[in-house]
């Protein structure tokens, strides 16, 4: 028979206890020559009709009686047993404390979250205030009101008119995203004109595609469709990713704003034959404040949290967003949403 020691014999307590003939040794039962003795006789055995256990040797000598030798051998399991119960308490007591120092870190994690969260909800709300007033004077300005303008003046006031509505944006998406870090998004669900959402969508990027010399590609379904869902924060979705579709396809490239009927759903897709994103990226673009390029010398411009809410829009909807991509060859967002029953 072989035992799980790999030794052939009959399987023996004396077997899963190593060192037995130095046990036996300490404990005075035999003397170091008898050891030997039998180490010597255990290697003849072995070359000629296998491996005995010491123990039996030792008994087959007549160096110790068996009873003695299972009183050893039990002694030695004994001793093996608590020294095992000692090490697993041990590595409970580390488990232990390494899960309460897990804990306290994960704590102090969500504390510093909260705050960042604050933090960001705090400036934007302290930026608004002031490009509110820049914006009405500037309004004011080019209407006239504070005297006439020559063409000049009115080319400068209109680029610093772009700019601020610009950032207005940007502090809006800062706005939009703190509220929907520390809340739930709220939603107000009634059923959608899905044409005319994804038209009014299609419409606020045509000159924005034109600039980039982008072609800006349309396919809604011929008949009217009613869709449930928060008209204005589906059509903002749809706008991010529209202008991330834009903003990272070449001039020359296409853009591809889809809806479509699937059953009981709507199929909303944004397609794109841009620069794409390399796969070990994708789930890390949907994190907050997360951009491929975050370099102070990116061309892009954009404050990394478009996707990150959209993501969050489109799960309070119940949906998920998808991304399938290909670096060099371009991108495709989708998600789908309930149709309304008709
Ligand atoms: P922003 O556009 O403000 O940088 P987003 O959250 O909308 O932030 O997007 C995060 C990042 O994901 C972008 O900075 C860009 O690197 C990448 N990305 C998003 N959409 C596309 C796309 N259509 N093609 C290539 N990269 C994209």
């Amino acid at each position: 028979m072989t035992t799980a020691a790999g030794t052939t014999g009959p399987l023996t307590p004396e077997i899963l206890v190593p060192r037995l003939g130095e046990y036996l040794v300490e404990k005075g039962l035999i003397t170091r020559e008898q050891l030997d003795l039998a180490l010597k006789q255990q290697e003849r055995l072995r070359r000629t009709i296998g491996t005995r256990p010491i123990g039996h040797i030792l008994v087959d000598m007549g160096f110790i009686t068996q009873s003695v030798l299972d009183a050893a051998t039990t002694e030695q399991l004994i001793q093996f047993r608590s020294a095992l119960e000692e090490a697993n308490a041990q590595l409970e007591r580390r488990v232990h404390e390494r899960t309460m120092e897990l804990q306290t870190a994960l704590q102090q994690l969500s504390s510093l979250n909260e705050l960042k969260a604050n933090l960001v909800a705090n400036i934007s709300h302290e930026l608004r205030t002031p490009l509110t007033h820049l914006k009405g004077y500037l309004d004011l300005m080019l209407e006239g009101d504070f005297g006439p303008l020559n063409e000049e003046q009115l080319n400068v006031l209109g680029i610093i008119q772009r700019s601020a509505e610009r950032l207005g944006n940007l502090i809006e998406d800062l706005i939009q995203f703190s509220v929907s870090e520390r809340n739930q998004v709220y939603l107000h669900i009634t059923p959608c004109d899905l044409r005319e959402m994804v038209n009014s969508v299609y419409k606020r990027n045509i000159s924005k595609a034109r600039d980039h010399q982008v072609e800006l590609d349309l396919q809604v379904p011929g008949q009217p469709v009613l869709v449930d869902a928060d008209l204005e924060k589906i059509s903002w979705v749809l706008m991010q990713l529209v202008d991330n579709a834009i903003k990272f396809t070449m001039p020359g490239g296409k853009v591809t704003l889809q809806a479509a009927c699937e059953d009981s759903f709507v199929h909303f897709q944004v397609c794109d034959t841009g620069i794409g994103i390399p796969e070990d990226r994708l789930a890390q673009i949907f994190e907050p404040f997360y951009q491929l390029d975050g370099s102070s010398t990116r061309k892009a411009g954009g404050t990394g949290l478009g996707l990150a809410l959209a993501r969050r829009i489109v799960e309070a909807h119940g949906s998920v967003i998808h991304v399938y991509s290909e670096v060099g060859k371009g991108s495709q967002f989708e998600f789908l949403l309930k149709s309304h029953p008709s």
